[in-house]
């Protein structure tokens, strides 16, 4: 795209880095090669139902004559001597099984190592400098990872109110860091070698650093209305105070320190008493604070959808951050579907030479030849190829490159970032299609899906599929182009699993697509008698991963029962009699660590494992989830899935199928997060494995993921104004081409108590403690996590009444700015992950759980405090115009029942799910011109959809309804709920603010919370 002036060589870098060892669960050397050949004809038998034409069964497939060999093969990337996962052999790297996102070694350098690092990354650039023409000479350069010592920590919320309740110095407070290691901003960690950058030219001095176009704009969050409302918390007054609420002029003066402190901080930090105050809501959905930047830097900020901070002003020392008892992190959506991306081809990618940061928006050029990291601070040399401008066509202004105004960016990457040539795109799917499985009824919906979109799927013409279906024994279907019709081999061994030919099962899709039409065609009805109710699922796995390691990719894999059969057998560790024990719930964590051994193997062959679990049973997704949550995979749960019983889970199945199978993917991705110098980082959550303190392996990526990371503050901030995170998403395309997406937030540095509180950022912090306290439930217990919840609120809400408001407020206080925080809390306590006192499922419980670690910051929120509307009522004032189209804009709702009326109709936006309840009396104009119906009665018990009414009531709903789903990305399901129908229960489970058996009412909360504050 932009015409390169001034190639640079790279020379390779060492390679450093450790993955994780051979796995014996997964070899077959513990056997003997005469055990092999003797077994082989016996365990591979026809196994074909008779009523179906296609496939055919093949004769015995021939094994490997070396079975040793072959499964040897594995563990040896079919790569030159560069491979990106070399296992070391003694390198202890599973944590205990009970962990559930358990502590991981990374390889510590030496001291000296860190010390001198500059000179020893030349000398090792020296070292292993590959001869240019030579025999030895490696395909493909070498790369370095070099770690840094430290590990991944579990968070630090506080589950007690004793200040001293930790042992030792540790600090008990809300994202103080459990032990904190060496600074490592000076690390070389190199995704791609240094470049030496020639100067050629004089510099020139005074450069300036010029205004710069808009990435994206971004308004002022808006702020609660305070009007009065007549709807109570249950039937108590609100308590009255003598002394009226200060005004902005007062409060001013009472936050006398801060002189200069620009108005939207003071917005920020009025105090609310919420036990006063009942509308606390915005009108419209809370967006994230602005960070008090300058207008210049604000423009090209990082969007925070992308990327956002708990805190958007940076306490400049970790006791101020300790002081302000509020958790400091980050949530990052990555590889979110973006409608504009500047995708930036040049032969050199610029970075500084000594922390590696991609150059961005917020470096400083110190003339037109030098630039200045904004992470480590080192002043570093333009290359040439940068002077040229792409967008003016001109030389001189490397200030105006797109790398420099824009904060997200897509580079393509060259032959230096890669350790093999760019894969296909390699898809396997791993069907279960025992008599459990045929009784859900998926099969047939799967393969409609799959049938649907398999001209969606993500690739090009190297594209590659395969399909592996399993109940007792293990199957495989031969789909090499020629064939007449597929044809499916089964290996009973499943102790002893093996691949029975090994060029036929994956294969390119475009060559065999009929095939691959004809396999789904006839597999709902292959197995559609099957009484086999075994479940070989650690078997099939290992199949799978087998199959792909040579290539990478991904493997999805449909369960629909606990695995009982094989490796990976699970017993039954739900007892139905605990779901609603208030005492604490059992069994969060694993039973075994055979899935996320499965999984580091996987993630160490660039292969991802998406589990799909369709059960009405206990099925241990405690366990099997390690399979997805290690390799970078995904985790989707349909409870009671039945095809005809449970049409709602069917819809939603088939939805998300549709969405999953043609979404975006990387493969042979890796994330590194780097801070400016001070900062660290000490807690990572999602799924991936943690390669070194600051990267993420990431096998696949996709879209809908997201990441949060928890930080520390190391050294002191006090000469950095600005703070900077950058996340460097290196993938492999579906079309093969390596790229890099660099996401870089910038936000101010501060010094004050009052100016971290006013730019905190409630939503995200409430993201944040979400993550923290799923990891506690797992590590400690439930009740901790809940204990730790409560505390952050008191903690924050008792730091800003002590010491941030010297205004002398009785009663429970909030900064307006967090006066939302009590009632997220609430709410979180209330979601099937962190309730106790109702019956909640296991697997229900352990799927929220995965969920609040995986989905990105706008969709959790929805989950957690959905967005409710009345619809009745709705006008077109104040509405949107985009382009052709009106879109009405109606108020949020408190979510309590209070709210609703029985003549009304309300909208509930839960992220994935809408629900528009009918109140009994709604106006009949209502049902007549939005439901299209002749009266309440006449509503369907099931209606999913409204119809298209060329009414104006009806075109503002759609209008509405239209826009809310446009601003996401994958499709929600849509819900009409009668007030008499049986799903009303869906509906008001959502109504957090109420008293129910999940807990207190937010009324009674915030009693809760006033006497805890008053200890
Ligand atoms: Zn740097």
């Amino acid at each position: 795209m932009y015409p390169p002036t001034s190639p640079y060589p790279h020379p390779p870098l060492h390679q450093t880095h450790s993955g994780p060892p051979p796995s014996k669960a997964l070899t077959n050397t513990g056997h003997t090669t005469n055990y092999f050949h003797q077994q082989n004809n016996q365990h591979l038998q026809p196994h074909l139902p008779q009523h179906h034409p296609p496939p055919t069964v093949a004769p015995p497939a021939v094994r490997p004559p070396h079975p040793s060999a072959a499964a040897a093969q594995q563990y040896t990337p079919a790569l030159p001597t560069n491979a990106l996962y070399d296992p070391p052999p003694q390198q202890a790297l599973y944590c205990t099984p009970d962990a559930y996102y358990g502590q991981q070694t990374y390889h510590a350098p030496q001291a000296q190592q860190l010390q001198h690092q500059l000179p020893h990354q030349q000398q090792q650039q020296q070292q292993h400098q590959p001869p240019v023409n030579g025999v030895g000479a490696p395909l493909y350069p070498i790369v370095s990872y070099p770690s840094a010592p430290g590990s991944s920590q579990y968070g630090t919320l506080r589950s007690s109110q004793s200040p001293c309740q930790a042992p030792g110095a540790v600090p008990t407070l809300v994202g103080a860091p459990l032990h904190q290691h060496p600074q490592t901003s000076a690390d070389t960690n190199s995704i791609a070698p240094s470049g030496d950058m020639p100067n050629h030219s004089p510099p020139y001095n005074n450069y300036g650093y010029p205004g710069m176009q808009p990435a994206y704009q971004q308004g002022p969050a808006s702020h609660g209305d305070s009007s009065p409302s007549h709807a109570l918390y249950g039937q108590q007054q609100p308590q009255q105070y003598a002394q009226p609420f200060p005004n902005m002029s007062t409060l001013s003066a009472a936050l006398g320190g801060l002189s200069g402190v620009p108005e939207l901080e003071l917005e920020a930090l009025m105090p609310v008493n919420l036990l006063h105050e009942r509308s606390l809501l915005p009108d419209r959905p809370l967006e994230a604070p602005e960070p008090n930047l300058s207008p210049d830097l604000r423009k090209v900020n990082c969007s925070p959808q992308t990327f956002r901070c708990t805190l958007s002003s940076i306490p400049q020392t970790q006791a101020l951050l300790n002081k302000a008892r509020l958790p400091l992190g980050l949530l990052l959506h990555p590889f979110r579907d973006l409608q504009q991306l500047p995708v930036i081809t040049s032969n050199t990618i610029v970075r500084c030479r000594s922390c590696r940061t991609y150059i961005n928006p917020f470096v400083s050029f110190l003339d037109q030849r030098r630039w200045k990291c904004n992470l480590c601070y080192r002043v570093n040399d333009v290359p040439d190829e940068f002077m040229y401008n792409p967008v003016t066509r001109s030389y001189g202004e490397p200030h105006k490159r797109p790398e420099v105004q824009n904060a997200t960016v897509e580079f393509i990457a060259s032959s230096d970032y890669m350790l093999r040539p760019p894969q296909p795109a390699v898809y396997l799917f791993v069907l279960d299609v025992s008599h459990n499985a045929v009784e859900a009824g998926y099969l047939q919906h799967f393969c409609d899906s799959l049938l649907d979109n398999l001209d969606k799927l993500p690739g090009d013409t190297r594209m590659r599929v395969g399909f592996l279906t399993f109940d007792s024994t293990v199957h495989f279907y031969n789909l090499q182009q020629g064939l007449s019709q597929p044809q499916m081999l089964v290996v009973s061994d499943i102790d002893d699993i093996f691949i029975p030919s090994h060029d036929s099962l994956m294969v390119n899709l475009k060559d065999s697509l009929e095939l691959v039409k004809d396999l789904l065609g006839a597999l709902p009805s292959m197995f559609r008698d099957s009484r086999v109710t075994h479940s070989a699922l650690g078997p099939a796995l290992q199949a799978a991963h087998q199959l792909m390691a040579p290539t990478g990719g991904r493997i999805s894999v449909f369960q629909t029962q606990l695995p009982s059969l094989g490796a990976g057998l699970l017993p039954s560790r739900e007892d139905p009699n605990q779901r609603s024990s208030s005492k604490g719930v059992q069994h969060l964590g694993p039973a075994t660590d055979f899935y996320k051994k499965l999984a580091l193997d996987c993630s160490g062959q660039q292969i991802a494992v998406d589990l799909f679990l369709l059960s009405s049973q206990y099925a241990d997704l405690a366990t099997l989830a390690c399979v997805s949550k290690y390799s970078a995979g995904s985790i989707f749960y349909y409870p009671s899935y039945h095809h005809v019983h449970n049409p709602a889970q069917r819809d939603k199945f088939r939805k998300d199928l549709d969405r999953y199978l043609s979404r975006k993917i990387g493969f042979e991705a890796v994330m590194r997060i780097r801070c400016t110098k001070g900062l660290s980082i000490h807690t990572f959550h999602g799924n991936f494995f943690v390669r070194s303190t600051d990267l993420l392996s990431l096998a696949n990526v996709n879209p809908d993921s997201a990441f949060a990371v928890q930080m520390s503050i190391d050294d002191s901030l006090v000469d950095s104004s600005l703070a900077c995170f950058q996340a460097a998403l290196l993938y492999t395309s579906s079309k093969g081409k390596r790229r890099i997406r660099v996401h870089t937030l910038c936000l101010p540095v501060v010094s004050q108590l009052s100016d971290v509180f006013a730019g905190a950022d409630v939503q995200a912090i409430t993201c944040l403690l979400a993550n923290m306290a799923i990891d506690r439930s797992v590590s400690s217990s439930l009740g901790d996590a809940r204990d730790a919840l409560l505390n952050a609120v008191v903690d924050g809400l008792g730091v800003y009444r002590n010491t941030v408001s010297t205004l002398q407020q009785h009663g429970l206080i909030a900064p307006d700015n967090l006066r939302l925080f009590p009632l997220y809390i609430l709410a979180l306590l209330k979601q099937k992950a962190l309730r106790t006192g109702t019956s909640t499922r296991l697997d229900e419980r352990v799927f929220a759980m995965c969920e609040f670690k995986t989905q990105p910051l706008q969709q959790m929120m929805r989950m957690v405090y959905p967005d409710m509307y009345r619809m009745d009522t709705i006008s077109d004032q104040g509405s949107l115009h985009l382009n052709d189209t009106v879109v009405p804009q109606p108020r949020l709702l408190h979510l309590s029942a209070e709210r609703l009326s029985r003549d009304g109709a309300f909208l509930l936006d839960c992220g994935s799910v809408l629900y528009l309840w009918v109140g009994k009396c709604v106006n009949e104009i209502f049902i007549r011109d939005v439901l299209g119906c002749p009266n309440y009665a006449s509503i369907p018990p099931n209606m999913t959809d409204i119809p298209e009414l060329e009414t104006k009531l009806s075109e503002r709903v759609r209008a509405f309804l239209d826009w809310l789903q446009d601003n996401r990305a994958f499709s929600c399901l849509f819900y009409v709920v009668r007030e008499d129908a049986s799903a009303k229960l869906d509906f008001f489970q959502n109504m957090v603010e109420d008293r129910s058996e999940m807990g207190l009412s937010y009324h009674e909360f915030l009693q809760n919370l006033l006497q805890q504050m008053s200890k």
